[in-house]
């Protein structure tokens, strides 16, 4: 997923709220050689009452601090304060329907006035850390295409997949040339029509696999499908980040009483699928209607997706009571 965003007034970064222009880093930084950051990805939704709620704040801060422990990085400041900060950010911004993203990296040691080091070593180097928030209303398509990915997913044995972390996704920009090519040939041919509200109708976006055939995550999202009544999604220890939507529908699916089974899938299986759908705190829940150019069913979203969509977007807006202590309001 890849969105316009516009300038707001401050981003907090290393503990000042300043000027979006003035949020700037050293060329020879660590993370940018390395890839030493870790970052999560929130959203903020406006209720009905006019108040703003953070969806599952502390989930996302909790798994900020379980990637900076993955890459053994401490992060200078403790949970509630980023907490704190992510509230007044949108505060002080006076955003409403918006996109936090809180990042931390190893940054460039400077050793004296005219003396830095750069190496691998990432203990010499420390960690900073920035929040920006932004406006986004869900303006993407409504729907994907997906396709499988050239390259296959980073190994567990390679790196601690259950991190996110910067130098990570690497491998899922490499996924992205096939989705650019794809989008331009379906635009070219006039393929993709434009929905009411002036969104492209689908968009596309790659199936990882893992080093032995079986379906991992698309580049941002987890991915479910539906055979027979029963939800299927790869297990915990599947190579995939675990995310927090992943969970989310998991509990709402419990609570609609659907069946759900954590097992491995292969694309065979996706192929043949009744229904397939993506989370993620972007994407939220995703209908899938084609992989690689195999129409999924009969090519539109099925039943269940549309419940767990409907009832994913009624949660984060506060409409659905039982699950309020997901939210974060800002006062
Ligand atoms: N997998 C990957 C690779 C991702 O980048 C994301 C987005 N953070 C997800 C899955 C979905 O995670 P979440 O639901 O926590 O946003």
């Amino acid at each position: 997923m890849s969105l316009p965003l516009k300038k707001t007034q401050y981003i907090w970064m290393n503990g000042k709220f300043i000027h979006w222009d003035d949020a700037k880093i050293h060329v020879l930084t660590h993370g940018l050689h390395y890839g030493s950051g870790i970052f999560e990805g929130i959203r903020c939704y406006p209720l009905d009452n006019g108040e703003l709620s953070i969806f599952k704040l502390k989930e996302h801060i909790n798994r900020l601090f379980e990637s900076a422990h993955h890459y053994q990085m401490n992060i200078p400041y403790s949970k509630i304060d980023l907490i704190n900060v992510c509230q007044d950010l949108i505060k002080k911004n006076k955003l409403k329907d918006c996109y936090i993203r809180p990042i931390a990296w190893r940054a460039y040691q400077e050793n004296g006035e005219n003396w830095g080091s750069l190496g691998v070593n990432p203990f010499t180097s420390p960690v900073e850390i920035a929040i920006t928030a932004w406006n986004w209303p869900s303006y993407g398509a409504s729907i994907y295409k997906c396709l499988t990915s050239q390259w296959t997913r980073i190994s567990p044995s390679a790196l601690p997949m259950k991190a996110k972390a910067t130098g990570q996704y690497i491998n899922s920009v490499l996924a992205w040339k096939d989705l650019v090519n794809m989008t331009k040939i379906h635009q070219q041919a006039g393929l993709i029509q434009k929905n009411d509200d002036g969104t492209p109708q689908y968009s596309f976006e790659a199936i990882m696999l893992d080093q032995n055939g079986y379906v991992c995550e698309g580049t941002g999202e987890n991915i479910f499908i539906v055979k027979n009544d029963v939800m299927y999604t790869p297990p915990p220890d599947a190579t995939i980040l675990l995310g927090i939507t992943r969970d989310t529908v998991l509990t709402m699916a419990k609570d609609l009483g659907f069946k759900i089974v954590e097992r491995n899938l292969t694309l065979a299986d996706l192929y043949v699928a009744d229904e397939l759908f993506m989370t993620g705190t972007a994407a939220e829940v995703k209908p899938v209607i084609e992989v690689d150019s195999r129409v999924i069913n009969d090519g539109v979203p099925g039943k269940i997706t549309e419940t767990l969509r409907e009832t994913y977007s009624q949660i984060v807006r506060g409409k659905n009571k039982k699950y309020n202590t997901w939210l974060t309001i800002i006062k």
